[in-house]
Order: C-alpha cells, then sequence, then structure tokens
C-alpha cells in the first residue's frame, strides 16, 4: 500500500487518452501508399481521447510527441498502479471476516502503518 501511494505521488502529470503511432493509405487511388511495393504515410503520432462524449483524433507534431510522450507514458503508469490497488483493496474487503479489515482500509497512505 505505501509502495503503490508513493507510486502514485511520484508519477506527476498525466495526460488523458491514448497516443497511436500509425502509417496509413489515403484515399487517393494513385497514389505512392498504394504502389508496388507500398509507402504508406506517415508514421503519425496520434491522440485519441474522449471529450464530451465524443471521441476526438489529434494529430501530434513531432515537436508535441517529444512534449507529450512522457506524459502518456505517466499515464499509463498510474493506470498500473490504480490497478494494484483497486486489486489489493478488492483482497482486503473481499477477505474472510473482522480481524484484518476495519484496521487496514483506515490506514492512511501517509501514516506510518
Ligand atoms: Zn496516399
Amino acid at each position: 500500500m505505501e509502495a503503490i501511494a508513493a507510486g502514485l505521488a511520484a508519477v506527476g502529470f498525466a495526460l488523458p487518452g491514448t497516443l497511436t503511432i500509425r502509417a496509413y493509405r489515403c484515399g487517393k487511388a494513385r497514389c505512392r501508399c498504394r504502389a508496388d511495393p507500398p509507402r504508406l504515410h506517415g508514421p503519425y503520432a496520434e491522440w485519441t481521447r474522449k471529450m464530451h462524449g465524443k471521441t476526438v483524433t489529434r494529430r501530434l507534431t513531432d515537436a508535441e510527441l517529444a512534449d507529450y510522450q512522457p506524459l502518456f507514458d505517466n499515464a499509463r503508469k498510474l493506470r498500473g498502479l490504480l490497478a494494484e490497488l483497486q486489486d489489493l483493496t478488492l483482497a482486503i474487503v473481499e477477505a474472510p471476516p473482522a480481524a484484518t479489515r476495519g484496521s487496514q482500509l483506515a490506514r492512511t497512505p501517509t501514516g506510518s502503518g
């Protein structure tokens, strides 16, 4: 628990959504991306996230990608830590009766344990 809390505190800024780097074919019939062998466009970095219930995809420039990459990495770390924390909490909640339950859930991240 303390390790997870420390990890959460250490991560820092994080961006929502997912970063995808992909190459693609465009709609033009006589384009290099449809040649043999094909030379696809990109690869481009695309940032996909939900905004107001809609999925929004934005292409990132190289400079933006360099700036934002660590923030996506942070978000992934946070999700991993959150999953660990939830697993741990589930284990406590579902553990058989009384003995450990109350005291473990009451413990705060900053407590000395
Ligand atoms: Zn093309």
